[in-house]
């Protein structure tokens, strides 16, 4: 369905076809309609789609219709998300799809000083996007109302609710007028989110696209049977042998990140680590860098990706399976965009096969699997070691080369080479001779501040602690 049929503002339509959409997706043929007419939306629908525009096309459009009916400017609408990465990027979208209109967005989020944001206040904003965090600090400080306000959108809900933001949402919603559109985003219906959807959304029009159909018909899944402590070199390897230049990979810890971006870095690749315990300032430049191709390799935890909108991403390998089926779409949503093809392979160990069948139970589709040629699983479960535990050291020092990331130089494969582990053998299966299997020590997670996966309870993964200080 083109544009043009669904009855938005001339204004509105022209910044899309500069932006060189020819078709609706699914969302937003089918959330388009029900906003334009004013009525409370819950969708289901991934990053990926289209949602974005989905919500802020029509949302432009009314707050065009009543424009300049009151004096003073205020926020008329509100976009509410998990992370600073996904504030920061729907507020872009929502810039490009307002180009040609008199609206002023203003993007507010922790981490960084809220003096700016005070200063936009005063100037007077009509769209703000903004984490729950950073908006009880401006509603406490007494920066800003939202008595005026026409829509709410909540994107990425059952991200918030996740990340223990369920307090902060309700707190924010006693500031807002109870007449108001809202809007409720989320890629999953759990009890939680229902019943949420229940005291935000007034007689809601259900609009849902199917993240298993989209995901399975763009995205290319396999799988990689592998030992876990060989995957490291098989990785390097892969990304080396197939010339990738942009790849995003994705772990379950910090402390995870951080190590493999360092063993990939020795390996010759240029590899930047981004997660919670980042400064919201490294994080931008990581994205930046991996975006301008600076980076050649992005190793992510769940909350650090999500949201994540980089265009041109063909390749996105589970280094570990996620302990939340759910996170696997979110994880390989990021490729295969908008309609354009995109590979998602996924490092399996035995000890992830009850992660595995999780995955395909709430995906419907078996994901076909094979065993790369050197890299031929043992048979034997290990225990929860690092990835390529060569180089043991204190979480202390390790935290001392967070980050790593070496730019070019000589150290680095740069583009159009492979990568091989720098100063060592060849990478296995690689043409030549195949290596001796990599030493493997056994580390008991105790020991190295890695705690074992399986006994690792919910509250404490990585990225939930980020989250009591993502503000
Ligand atoms: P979203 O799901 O909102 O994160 O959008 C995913 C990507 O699709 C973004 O890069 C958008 O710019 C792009 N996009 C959104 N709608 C369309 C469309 N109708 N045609 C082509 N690309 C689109």
């Amino acid at each position: 369905m083109s544009f043009n049929e669904l009855g938005l503002s001339p204004h509105i339509l022209r910044a899309v076809k500069e932006l060189g959409y020819e078709q609706a997706t699914p969302i937003q043929q089918q959330a388009i309609p029900a906003i334009l007419a004013g009525q409370d939306v819950l969708g289901g629908a991934q990053t990926g789609t289209g949602k974005t525009a989905g919500f802020t096309l029509p949302m432009l459009h009314r707050l065009l219709a009543n424009h300049g009916r009151g004096g003073r400017r205020q926020v008329r609408a509100l976009v509410l998300t998990p992370t600073r990465e996904l504030a920061a990027q729907v507020g872009e979208s929502i810039v490009k799809y307002a180009h040609h209109l008199p609206f002023r967005t203003l993007v507010a989020y922790g981490g960084v000083s809220i003096k700016p944001n005070l200063d936009a206040i005063k100037l007077g904003i009509d769209i703000l996007v903004a984490t729950p965090g950073r908006l009880l600090d401006l509603l406490t400080q007494g920066a800003l109302t939202l008595s005026a306000l026409e829509v709410l959108v909540l994107d990425e809900a059952d991200r918030m609710l996740d990340m223990g933001f369920i307090t902060d949402i309700r707190r924010i919603m006693k500031a807002l007028p109870e007449e108001r559109q809202t809007l409720l985003f989320s890629a999953t219906f759990s009890d939680d989110i229902k019943a949420l959807a229940d005291d935000l959304l007034k007689t809601p029009t259900l609009i849902e696209v199917s993240p298993t159909n989209s995901t399975a018909e763009q995205v290319n899944q396999r799988i990689i049977k592998v030992d876990r402590e060989r995957k490291r070199e098989l990785l390097s390897h892969m990304i080396g042998r197939n010339n990738w230049q942009r790849v995003l990979v994705f772990v379950r810890t910090k402390q995870i990140a951080d190590r493999l971006a360092e063993q990939m870095v020795k390996d010759g690749l240029d590899t930047v680590a981004i997660h919670g315990d980042k400064t919201q300032g490294a994080r931008n430049r990581a994205l930046a860098d991996f975006r301008e191709g600076k980076v050649r390799v992005l190793v992510a935890t769940d909350i650090a990706a999500r949201g994540l909108d980089i265009d041109d991403l063909p390749h996105v390998i589970n280094f570990e399976l996620p302990q939340v089926a759910e996170d696997y779409i979110h994880r390989i949503g990021r490729t295969g965009r908008a309609g354009r093809g995109g590979e998602a392979i996924s490092l399996v160990s035995l000890d992830e096969h009850d992660q595995l069948k999780a995955i395909e139970a709430l995906i419907g589709l078996s994901i076909p699997s094979e065993i790369q040629e050197g890299y031929e699983p043992s048979g034997k479960p290990t225990r929860q070691t690092l990835p390529g535990n060569k180089q043991l050291q204190s979480p202390s020092r390790e935290r001392g080369h967070a980050n790593a990331r070496h730019n070019s130089g000589k150290n680095s494969a740069g583009k159009g080479q492979s990568a091989k582990p720098a100063g060592k053998r060849p990478a296995k299966g690689s043409g030549s001779k195949p290596a001796a299997p990599a030493r493997k020590k056994e580390v008991r997670g105790e020991d190295t501040g890695f705690a074992p996966l399986r006994r690792l309870p919910k509250a404490q993964r990585d990225d939930y602690q980020d989250n009591s200080n993502e503000e």
